[in-house]
């Protein structure tokens, strides 16, 4: 599945019709998660007739102008939501099961079609809304081309609300394979606050240069924000520069972990990840540390993405001990966090403390790995995973057709 975004040029009435959509799916996404809480929903196709007893109640009128096949789409939503709380409750997940909350108001939000309820134009460049919200045509702004795929391959569209504007999103059926030649390389990575990354070799990549300033710009519209007054049109103001800078942040961070995993990928046969918690990144407060933190769950995606893409294992490892052990001997070594070097008493070896977690990563990879040979993992739900996120801007010569080797 690969996910196509591109900017929708429409005029203001359109966008409040879009604007209706949205708020239309929400309210069939949260009306499902009551209704589950109420016990009338159990399963997913209770899910699915409840659409139409949405619909049907003259009470709300506004749900059966939303496309009917978009409908479902939420109430697929509404009960992923639910099935991921019964998931985390069945696996005894420690700390909180994310019981499903009702989606509030709010800016970044979105709506999903299926296969019906929009239409391409002949030429691509428009994308028309032909349930009874009435949204019209809009034009299409994006460097992507369309041409290259069956219409039928188009799975979804989604029309995503940002703080710059509306986007779709297309969803399409289509799975991208590159061909690697063997490097004969391996790696693990190790992530820090002091460089983005250590590889196995001692080499490092700094972070870059922009989270820095990025981090001051935001923290100083968040305190222009702080000072507006609640209801106020500057308060507004100040929200949607918030948000602006917020998008031009996550757009450069993902285009720069973009191409720095593109190349990891294609320079190494396998690579060694830690298993870093989600959960435990995005608790941390401090600002500097969460930029670095979404930049490096970016940075798995995206190495993830390249691996299935260019056929590289991407293995993650359980993170305890990879810095305290000695990546020589295997003897323990304990050190504080302010220890550059790693020095092992028991067999003299020396080397940067970020390059022996490296190591130690690779190493324990390779153990998993063979671990699990001859073992097929089978995905247990067997469904696709829409949540992917939209591929960002590759570089001319990346995006530029290879011609078939001959
Ligand atoms: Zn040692």
């Amino acid at each position: 599945m690969i996910v196509y975004e591109m900017k929708l040029q429409g005029t203001q009435a359109q966008y409040r019709r879009l604007d209706e959509a949205i708020r239309t799916g929400r309210f069939v996404r949260n009306s499902i998660i009551r209704a589950w809480m109420d016990g009338d929903v159990k399963n997913r196709n209770d899910a699915y007739s409840y659409c139409k007893v949405l619909s049907d109640n003259p009470e709300f009128p506004w749900v059966s102008r939303l496309n009917s096949m978009a409908r479902q789409a939420h109430a697929e939503r509404a009960w992923a939501s639910i099935e991921r709380f019964y998931r985390n409750c069945r696996q005894k997940v420690p700390g909180k099961k994310g019981f499903p909350r009702f989606k509030k108001s709010q800016i970044r939000a979105s709506v999903e079609y299926k296969t019906t309820g929009w239409k391409l134009s002949e030429d691509r460049r428009y994308l028309t809304f032909s349930d009874k919200f009435q949204a019209g045509k809009f034009k299409l702004w994006g460097s992507r081309d369309l041409h290259f795929y069956q219409l039928k391959q188009i799975k979804r569209v989604r029309v995503i609300r940002r703080h710059d504007g509306y986007y779709a999103q297309f969803l399409i059926d289509h799975t991208r394979e590159e061909n690697k030649e063997l490097t004969g390389k391996q790696t693990g990575l190790d992530v820090g606050l002091n460089f983005f990354y250590t590889d196995c070799s001692g080499e490092q990549i700094d972070n870059p240069r922009f989270l820095r300033k990025d981090e001051a710009k935001i923290k100083k519209l968040q305190r222009r924000l702080s000072r507006t007054q609640k209801g106020s049109q500057n308060r507004k103001k100040a929200i949607n520069r918030l948000g602006r800078a917020h998008l031009k942040v996550s757009r450069r961070r993902n285009d720069w972990v973009c191409k720095l995993a593109q190349h990891v990928i294609q320079s190494n046969d396998l690579v060694a990840i830690e298993n870093l918690r989600i959960k435990n990144l995005v608790k941390n407060h401090k600002l500097a540390k969460s930029i670095n933190d979404a930049a490096w769950y970016k940075f798995r995606e995206w190495l993830e993405y390249f691996g299935r893409v260019y056929g590289v294992p991407v293995i993650a490892v359980d993170p305890a001990y990879t810095s305290t052990d000695c990546s020589n001997c295997g003897e323990k070594v304990v050190k504080t966090l302010s220890t550059r070097t790693h020095r092992c008493p028991h067999c003299c070896y020396r080397a940067d403390r970020d390059k022996n977690a490296a190591i130690n990563i690779l190493k324990s990879a390779l153990k998993q790995l063979s671990n699990t040979v001859g073992q097929t993992e089978i995905n247990a739900s067997g469904e696709i995973d829409l949540c992917l996120k939209g591929e960002t801007q590759l570089s001319k010569s990346a995006r530029r057709k290879r011609k078939p080797k001959q």
